[in-house]
């Protein structure tokens, strides 16, 4: 077992009563040991000590889990018979309490995580309740339509049914978030979930399925099943869960999406990125500088949409890359519950491994090295310098694989059409920036670029209501908003004779 991490004094007295309970599954409104007793640790980064030890779910919970929300999207059941005002409030107040909590959850989000406890409250938690509480507003309009169908005397009309029971998959680079992203709509549509958080951060949701139930929704409505990716693959398989929606990483999103369409359960995949991030000629050099170093350091770069690929005009080349160097040197790796800390600690010592290798690699392929690349802090935590590379190569395999690391790739160009050419010859789709003062190049490059979602002189604003996912290899569906809430909806199209 490895050894307990110490909690800095900061820590609340309310997440240490958290951290210090048993962490069971949550099914059916119940707190449940796994039914083989297993159970996993899960490491605060900052030190690699253990912060909790939590159920291990094997098939036989997922079953058990499948079962109860199965019966809890029964005809007859309190969730199906509820309205849909009623459905919306409780959503609402599920968001209040995330709010009411906000602090709890932040810290919480810290110590499972690694980031910064500043941007945990002011992003992922206050995200959460935003997006829970935009869905909320959902129930009440959906709603179908009537068909002005050529037969006779016949009256058509469709209705928007719930899809099922979902199996929701999550990531840990936004724990809390992602479960809101995932379990908002789903619950707004009229769905039952059983949710599975990631091994490296199960904490966060399991006080969310805590918050639902205190909000009113129903047992069996949100089922939180914590364990790995055998964990993940017994959901997917199962032959009671309607729909999957998964985010992660491609190749997992590809195995479950084979999975999914053998069985015809409806899916959504939010997969990786590389995302390109170019910088015009004519772009305010100080807000492209300053928005790029956010786009890849940001969640010290583990996010889906890292802007990792930057391309810069040649003739503003050394420019760019020596404010980023500048600015990534001065950023130093902390704890997420150190005051000041910008880039905290990688989520687990595999994903440290994997970083490093990446930055062993760019320097054996030959990219320059302009700023970090430190990758052994001490104290046993899993930080990760921001780390800045020139290349001239496109192929280089830091230039084209999903680090998912705060690991940059300044690249120089010459036009706009060579650029947009280049920023597209990728197998990813997920997002694509623009930095510049004229309007015309800015919607070129918006029309030009394959991706899900083109941020101009900004870098991943978001928003419950604006669509979120990927072209190509980065997914399939999208999140947020009207279209992620049809992701959840069935049309169901009535005819009847009026004769
Ligand atoms: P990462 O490589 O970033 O850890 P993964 O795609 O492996 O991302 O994991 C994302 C989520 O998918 C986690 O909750 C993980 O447990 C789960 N998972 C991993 N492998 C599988 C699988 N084969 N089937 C279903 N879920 C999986």
């Amino acid at each position: 077992m490895t050894a307990a991490t110490t909690l800095p004094d900061a820590v609340l007295p309310e997440v240490r009563e958290f951290l210090a309970a048993e962490h069971l599954l949550l099914i059916d409104g119940e707190r449940v040991a796994a039914a083989d007793g297993r159970t996993f640790e899960t490491l605060d980064p900052a030190t690699g000590g253990r912060l909790a030890e939590v159920a291990h779910a094997g098939s036989e919970d997922v079953d058990r889990a499948a079962r109860a929300a199965r019966a809890a999207f029964a005809e007859d059941s309190d969730w199906r018979r509820m309205s849909a005002a009623d459905r919306g409030r409780r959503l609402e107040r599920l968001a209040a309490l995330v709010e009411d909590h906000a602090e709890e959850l932040a810290q919480l989000e810290t110590l499972d995580n690694g980031k910064p406890v500043k941007y945990a409250r002011a992003v992922d938690v206050a995200s959460a309740a935003s997006h829970l509480r935009y869905f909320a507003g959902w129930p009440t309009k959906v709603q179908g339509n009537v068909i002005p169908v050529e037969t006779p005397h016949t009256l058509c009309y469709t209705l928007s049914e719930p899809v099922g029971v979902c199996g929701q998959i999550i990531p840990w680079n936004y724990p809390l978030l992602m479960a809101a992203w995932k379990v908002a709509p789903a619950l707004a549509a009229g769905c039952t979930s059983v949710l599975k958080p990631a091994e490296q951060t199960p904490l966060s949701a399991l006080r969310l399925g805590e918050l639902a139930l205190e909000a009113g929704i129903p047992a069996g409505v949100l089922n939180v099943i914590t364990g790995d990716g055998e964990t993940g693959a017994a959901l997917v398989e199962h032959p009671e869960v309607d729909k999957i929606a998964f985010t992660g990483s491609t190749a997992v999103g590809r195995e479950i999406g084979a999975k999914a369409g053998r069985a015809l359960k409806r899916l959504t995949l939010e997969l990786g990125g590389k995302s390109p991030n170019i910088i015009l000629p004519d772009a305010d050099l100080e807000a492209a500088i300053k928005g790029s170093f956010q786009a890849i350091y940001f969640n010290a770069g583990q996010a889906c949409n890292a802007g990792s690929r930057l391309f810069v005009p040649h003739q503003r080349f050394d420019e760019v890359v020596s404010a980023l160097a500048e600015q990534a040197a001065q950023t130093t790796p902390g704890p997420g519950l150190e005051k000041g800390t910008f880039v905290g600690p990688l989520v687990s010592a595999e994903q440290h491994e994997r970083v490093a290798g990446y930055i062993d690699r760019g320097r054996d392929e030959g990219a320059e090295l302009v700023a970090g690349g430190g990758t052994d802090l001490g104290d046993g935590g899993f930080f990760v310098e921001p780390t800045l590379f020139t290349a001239t190569s496109d192929d280089l395999q830091i230039a084209r694989e999903e680090i998912f690391g705060p690991v940059l790739v300044a690249l120089p160009y010459e036009s706009l059409e060579e650029v947009a050419e280049r920023a597209n010859d990728t197998d990813y789709g997920l997002a694509a920036g623009v930095w510049t003062r004229d309007v015309a190049n800015a919607h070129r490059l918006a029309s030009l670029l394959r991706a899900g979602s083109v941020y101009v002189n900004t870098w991943s604003p978001s928003d419950p209501g604006a669509p979120f996912g990927g072209f190509k290899a980065s997914g399939i569906g999208r999140e947020h908003g009207h279209d992620g809430l049809r992701a959840y909806l069935e049309t169901k199209t009535v005819w009847v004779s009026l004769r």
